[in-house]
């Protein structure tokens, strides 16, 4: 068996891991989400503590016994959820008993609440509600608030560490367990917790591996503050958690990262929380009361066009969004040797002729339709292109993919509205793969 990990400590002697358990079959089987865990995370977090492992685990008691009874070992902190309830298949004050050799006793407060809940609802206390009142000896109640099954807390002694190790058994149902983390569990956390200010900033244009290349020693494990990069539909998104002894410092540690990130990025950096880069181009546009036009093939079939629409800022901005068929638009060719987006390329040059003699635009959007392309490896490459054009130029970019055709207009989408982004906040960036066209 390989040793435990230390617990990471900051200033010597803080508790930071912690480590959840929710227990129930109904879990295990998929016909219920785990959310307590992640909310559970979420406010451990906050707190400054490292959750390190989430379990699930079926109402089976061995299983549980064994989990429970390793935790004091890897972690400083263990929440359980579920299995408190009255039925025999709950089984967390067994598994607790039966992991710290500490026999369940009944503990007559607790029974009293019980009694009293059911005698102020009118109803008559069924004999398996007693189980709710068991405890391990070493162990302490957690009242309960709103439901009839208290919670359980104990302090596991371990011989090499300063600390015990803090364990917590909440009820499952999540409304429960919410408030009983909140009145009971908050207060006997050790105060000696890390700070934690935790944000992400949202970058497009470079892959994941790249954008860790370009960060560097940034995501060296163990970092303070850490790094983490994760990809969706070709929005790169980096994690800066930052910790410290108080919110202050990590506040400022936290905004350094930030700063080197974007200084390692760049202008691929285009905002942080929750922001779309849609949102981005569509505050440029109204602070500069400028219009804009869009015409879109089947490469990004309509997705410029509805993230733009469902945005308030639209109905000053968007002048026209067009979804284009094949009859309307020169269709790729798939056979082509060389560019079979030649023919559209040329429609695209005179119809951005047309529309900017015609009309006072900021800019036009504009989609090929997609083909696919049979590779010598058997692959099934789909090509588009987008192309952007201002007043002064006209860019195009290929967008090749293999694989989801949802993903393939994301990303073709968010490169065309990227290339307009760009155009006003960082003109001289380099987009690899443009082709500019003055006009
Ligand atoms: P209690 O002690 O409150 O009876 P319990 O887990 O033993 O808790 P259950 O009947 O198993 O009681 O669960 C109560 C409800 O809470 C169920 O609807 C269950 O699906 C839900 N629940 C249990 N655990 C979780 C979880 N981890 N995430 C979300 N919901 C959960
Ligand atoms: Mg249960």
């Amino acid at each position: 068996m390989s040793a435990p990990n230390p617990p990471r400590r900051l200033n010597g002697n803080r508790l930071v891991r912690a480590e959840i358990l929710a227990i129930g079959s109904e879990l295990t089987c998929g016909s219920r989400l785990d959310t307590n865990s992640q909310w559970l995370s979420r406010e451990l977090e906050a707190l400054g503590w490292t959750v390190v492992r989430h379990t699930t685990l079926a109402d089976e008691l061995d299983a549980i016994v064994a989990e429970i009874s390793a935790a004091p070992q890897r972690s400083d902190l263990l929440l359980i959820t579920g299995g408190l309830g009255p039925t025999l298949d709950d089984l967390t004050r067994d598994a607790l008993a039966q992991a710290f050799a500490s026999p369940l006793e009944r503990d007559p407060v607790s029974l009293q609440q019980i009694r009293d809940l059911f005698a102020a609802r009118g109803r008559s206390m069924p004999e398996s509600n007693l189980r709710q009142a068991d405890r391990p000896r070493e162990s302490e109640s957690l009242f309960n608030s709103c439901g009839t099954a208290p919670g359980i807390l104990m302090r596991i002694p371990r011989t090499d560490h300063a600390h015990p190790c803090l364990i917590a058994a909440l009820p499952g149902v999540p409304a429960e367990m919410r408030v009983m983390f909140q009145e009971q569990v908050l207060p006997q956390l050790p105060a000696s917790s890390a700070r934690l200010v935790r944000g992400v900033l949202r970058s497009f244009g470079f892959g994941e591996s790249e954008a860790e290349q370009r960060l560097g020693d940034l995501t060296a494990r163990g970092r303070n503050p850490e790094v983490g990069i994760t990809a969706s539909e070709a929005v790169i998104s980096l994690w800066v958690s930052s910790r410290s002894a108080d919110a202050e410092t990590a506040e400022q540690m936290f905004q350094r990262t930030a700063a080197e990130i974007r200084d390692r990025l760049g202008a691929a950096v285009y905002g942080d929380g929750d922001i779309e880069l849609h949102e981005v181009l569509l505050q440029q546009l109204h602070d500069r009361r400028l219009q804009i036009s869009v015409l879109e093939g089947t490469t990004t079939g309509g997705q410029i066009g509805m993230w733009f629409s469902a945005d308030h800022r639209s109905s000053t901005v968007l002048e026209q969004a067009a979804l284009l068929t094949d009859s309307d638009w020169n269709k790729a060719d798939s056979t082509a040797d060389n560019d079979p987006f030649a023919d559209w390329k040329k429609q695209v040059v005179s119809s951005c002729d047309r529309i900017f003699s015609a009309r006072s635009l900021g800019g036009i959007l504009l989609s090929s339709g997609c083909c696919d392309q049979q590779q010598e490896s058997g692959v099934m490459l789909r090509r588009g292109q987008i192309a952007v054009a201002t007043p002064d130029l006209i860019r195009f970019v290929d967008v090749s993919m293999s694989g989801n055709l949802r993903i393939f207009r994301q990303r073709a989408a968010r490169t065309a509205i990227n290339l307009l982004r760009l155009h006003y906040s960082a003109p001289e960036w380099e987009v690899p793969g443009m082709v500019k066209l003055p006009r």
